[in-house]
């Protein structure tokens, strides 16, 4: 539905539904449905494993260190988050 807008779901404000970032505060993804930062299906707020790929939901903010939602950005302090492949970079 390009041009219709929805509601920042950090901030309220309304904003174009295939906006990346809201551009009043700044997070990732204010409209739609989250996406696993693994395999990119669709999460909800809340959900503990993403259904798709098993990917744990909970993650521990870089910036704060409390556990958040592992959405675009921390619930606490709002810093992005990213995932990275735990194997990625490691080897036994
Ligand atoms: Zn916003
Ligand atoms: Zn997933
Ligand atoms: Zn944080």
């Amino acid at each position: 539905m390009p041009g219709y807008k929805h509601p920042c779901r950090y901030c309220g404000k309304l904003v174009a539904s295939d906006a990346n970032v809201c551009p009043f505060c700044g997070k990732g993804t204010p409209t739609g449905s989250l996406r696993c930062p693994k395999c990119k299906s669709p999460i909800e707020e809340g959900w503990r494993n993403c259904s798709h790929c098993g990917l744990l939901l909970e993650t521990t903010c870089p910036q704060c260190k409390k556990t958040t939602f592992f959405g675009p950005n921390c619930q606490h302090c709002g810093a992005v988050l990213t995932y990275v492949d735990p194997n990625q970079g490691k080897k036994k």
